[in-house]
């Protein structure tokens, strides 16, 4: 029996190194060791929060597609589906809407944090976590890769379904985290989390000329020989081992030691660039890929469906 494997990314923006090393690139490790039935989402029902225009929604979440099957994610061997084609998601939010309560949701993240910006907060930011727990739970994974930003929606996932248990039965698993430490918060150019909305990333699939742009302006402090920003990054791409002599020969020399993780950024991104101009040369991939993701998606999220609606009784 296969193990099971949940992950996604709202296709809200270019993704980033820190998507990259916190989240996809454990997924393409799982899933090349065949040991998982894997689930990657395309999370556009968790972007409409973020992304209300009909073009870009659809532009974006077509290179989402095109960025998961670049890295390497075969449709072959992993369901790639969008979130909004399996109504199962938007109806099992409901479900547990009954259940949860608006305090254990005022404490998330989040929530805290937008409302600590005085933004105004739609009733989608504020319900995030219980479409994120059913996200999940439909399929009953073992593993969710993801960064370390994530840890407290897969333990508001785990809260949500044992409460739904103890009330109606034992209906869904629970779902545990899997966060890489070394590369559970990833830092940007400026050394906090790299992030879309902190405009601090490198993206994954960057041209030389945005690498150049985005390494020089790495912030760096001069209180040591060692560019600590420069070097958090540069240790994605080496070991430590492999870093020493090189930083060792450029005691602070921070342009020098820029370069160097310039020339090594381009070494990375290159292959993944050319890759993704092969898959945009095959604009069928994409619709084929959802629509493959999607017929075994639905099976799999249909049923889970049907035991939550059989266990409340509207079944
Ligand atoms: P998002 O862009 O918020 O949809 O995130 C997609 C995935 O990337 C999630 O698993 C995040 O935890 C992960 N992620 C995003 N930014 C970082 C970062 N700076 N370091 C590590 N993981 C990250």
């Amino acid at each position: 029996m296969k193990k099971t494997l949940l992950s996604g990314i709202k296709p809200t923006g270019q993704i980033h190194l820190g998507n990259y090393f916190g989240a996809i690139k454990q997924w393409v490790d799982l899933v090349k060791s065949g040991e998982y039935e894997s689930f990657v989402m395309i999370a556009d029902y968790h972007a409409l929060n973020f992304i209300q225009n009909k073009e870009e929604m659809r532009s974006l979440t077509q290179e989402l597609v095109v960025d998961y099957l670049a890295v390497g994610l075969d449709p072959k061997e992993v369901t790639i589906f969008k979130q909004s084609d399996i109504s199962a998601h938007t109806e099992l939010t409901w479900i547990f809407d009954t259940l949860v309560t608006v305090p254990f949701l005022e404490r998330a993240h989040a929530f805290k944090d937008a409302e600590a910006k005085n933004k105004e907060i739609s009733v989608g930011t504020f319900n995030y976590p219980v479409l994120m727990a059913s996200d999940i739970l439909l399929y009953s994974p073992d593993v969710v890769p993801v960064g370390s930003d994530q840890k407290q929606h897969v333990e508001y996932t785990r809260d949500i379904a044992d409460k739904f248990n103890f009330k109606f039965g034992e209906t869904f698993k629970l779902p545990k985290e899997m966060i890489l430490e070394s590369v559970a918060t990833v830092p940007g150019i400026d050394g906090q989390k790299m992030s879309k909305s902190y405009g601090n990333t490198i993206p994954l699939f960057a041209s030389d000329e945005e690498i150049e742009k985005a390494v020089m302006s790495i912030v760096t402090d001069s209180s040591g020989d060692v560019p600590t920003n420069v070097y958090a990054i540069h240790k994605l791409l080496k070991t430590e081992e492999e870093l020493a002599p090189i930083y060792e020969a450029n005691k602070g020399k921070y342009k020098a030691l820029k370069e160097a993780l310039i020339a090594d950024l381009k070494a990375f991104v290159g292959p993944l660039r050319a890759r993704r101009e092969e898959i945009l040369a095959n604009p069928t991939l994409v619709k084929e890929t959802l629509e493959m993701g999607a017929k075994r998606a639905r099976e799999v999220a249909e049923k889970k469906l049907e035991e939550a609606k059989v266990a409340i009784g509207v079944l």
